[in-house]
């Protein structure tokens, strides 16, 4: 069986946590833009040393290096085999429009959006200290959630592959409501 998925949701909503439940349940990839950033971040590419100051702004890499990257990995043959989980893409419209046309007709499953409200995932950025975490860089990333990533939700909705998942409670709670959206749709 393979399974296609997307997570979605602010930044602080749990998406990496979660990630780890759905591989587990899966064996899925979980393809992580922002760890594929960080690791070429760390790794002092061309690439990286150009992100890193729009990731520590809080803004967006551009779509073109995203596009890129994404349609390079799931190129992989373990993005064919059991599946990926996407995670931190797409973030903007051109990103979605992209996703679809790599994947053609082998679409995805579902996009699920982890949804935890606004005062909660500032709490939650403001203390898991992350070089990128400064007050400034959360306030534009979450006004550029709203700005250019909302709008992705309602492009999957009349697609019909939204499902949105309560993101709040322990890890476990929300980790067994996302495996019984999931189950349903597969
Ligand atoms: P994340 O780990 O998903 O919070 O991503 C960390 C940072 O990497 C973000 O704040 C962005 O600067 C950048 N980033 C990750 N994924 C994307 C994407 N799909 N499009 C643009 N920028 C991204």
């Amino acid at each position: 069986m393979t399974v296609r998925l997307v997570i979605f949701g602010r930044q602080g909503a749990g998406k990496g946590t979660q990630c780890v439940n759905i591989v587990k349940t899966y064996g899925v990839a979980h393809i992580s833009t922002g760890d594929m950033l960080r690791a070429a971040v760390g790794a002092g590419t061309d690439m990286g040393l150009r992100a890193k100051e729009v990731m520590d702004s809080g803004g967006l890499v551009g779509d073109d290096i995203m596009n890129g990257i994404v349609a390079d990995r799931l190129s992989e043959p373990d993005a064919a085999g059991p599946g990926f989980v996407l995670d931190g893409y797409p973030r903007t419209q051109p990103q979605a429009e992209a996703l679809l046309s790599i994947l053609g007709d082998e679409s995805l499953d579902a996009v699920i959006n982890l949804d935890v409200p606004l005062d909660e995932v500032t709490a939650r950025m403001k203390s898991r200290g992350r070089e990128d975490d400064t007050d400034e860089a959360i306030e534009r990333r979450l006004a550029l959630y709203e700005q250019e990533t909302r709008p992705v939700l309602d492009f999957f909705d009349k697609q019909g592959l939204l499902v949105t998942v309560d993101g709040l409670g322990t890890e476990e709670e929300v980790s067994s409501r996302l495996i019984l959206a999931v189950n349903e749709l597969l």
